[in-house]
């Protein structure tokens, strides 16, 4: 299919298909107008996470909101890599960082968790959801990975599903190269990323028990949590995501 530039590319919630109109908000009308200086008659993308992108005219713009009119499909919706990032929230820059690069990196749900030792004790989950959303936008993806609400580490490993693996990056040295590990693992998958502080001792020792949980190493320097979250899903995505697949564009 072809994909064509367009001026803008954006996320909505409405079901989309040939003929239809959407309405847009003051939010989005204002982006359209102001910010991207597109007008009636322009043509933008448009993706819900479930029909694929569609080309879109702008029928209507102003103030109070927007009208798009629907044209035609320029790509189907296709099946992503199913991995999910569990991440101990950092200062509030840094989790920004690691949110938009998580939904650059193809995670499909972003599950935010506090660990013994995490600083931040506050969470902005619908200003994260923003974050994911323009990082969609602007990355091409067809889906807004989805944020969940935070939880305590306990809660999130006791609701783990038992057949999805948790690869575990952890700095002690008692984890199993991460390329190694990925040997072995199914396409579902988690990554839990600790926080500035590391893991505390008894956690290390839940993690030790759990058979859904890998520990694995990512190399003898110590990183940052924001680079090991990048680095471990860029690993995954090289040797068992969807940067195997050839694309095209
Ligand atoms: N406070 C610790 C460092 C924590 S680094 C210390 O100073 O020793 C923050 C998180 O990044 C860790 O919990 C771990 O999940 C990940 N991490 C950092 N470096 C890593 C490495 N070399 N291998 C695997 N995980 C790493």
């Amino acid at each position: 299919m072809e994909r064509k530039k367009t001026k803008a590319r954006l996320f909505v919630a409405a079901h989309l298909a040939a003929r239809e109109t959407v309405a847009l908000g003051k939010g989005k009308s204002h982006y359209l107008g102001n910010v991207m200086r597109i007008g009636v008659g322009d043509a933008i993308a448009v993706f819900n996470g479930r029909d694929g992108e569609w080309l879109a005219r702008i029928d209507r713009l102003d103030k109070r909101g927007g009208v798009l009119f629907v044209e035609r499909r320029t790509r189907r919706q296709e099946s992503e890599p199913d991995l999910w990032l569990a991440f101990a929230p950092l200062k509030k820059t840094r989790t920004d960082f690691l949110v938009e690069k998580a939904c650059e990196l193809g995670a499909a749900r972003i599950l935010p968790v506090f660990t013994q030792r995490t600083a931040v004790k506050r969470l902005n989950v619908d200003r994260l959801r923003a974050t994911a959303t323009e990082a969609a936008e602007q990355c091409e993806r067809l889906s807004v990975p989805d944020v969940a609400e935070p939880v305590a580490l306990d809660r999130l490993l006791a609701d783990w599903p038992a057949q999805r693996r948790l690869l575990a990056p952890v700095e002690t040295g008692d984890g199993r190269p991460m390329i190694e590990a990925l040997d072995e693992t199914s396409v579902a998958s988690g990554i839990l990323i600790g926080p500035e502080g590391g893991f505390s001792k008894a956690e290390l020792d839940v993690l030790d028990k759990l058979p859904f949980v890998d520990k694995v190493g990512l190399g003898p320097r110590i990183l940052r949590s924001e680079t090991a979250a990048v680095a471990a899903l860029t690993c995954w995505q090289a040797h068992v995501g969807d940067w195997r697949k050839q694309i095209t564009r």
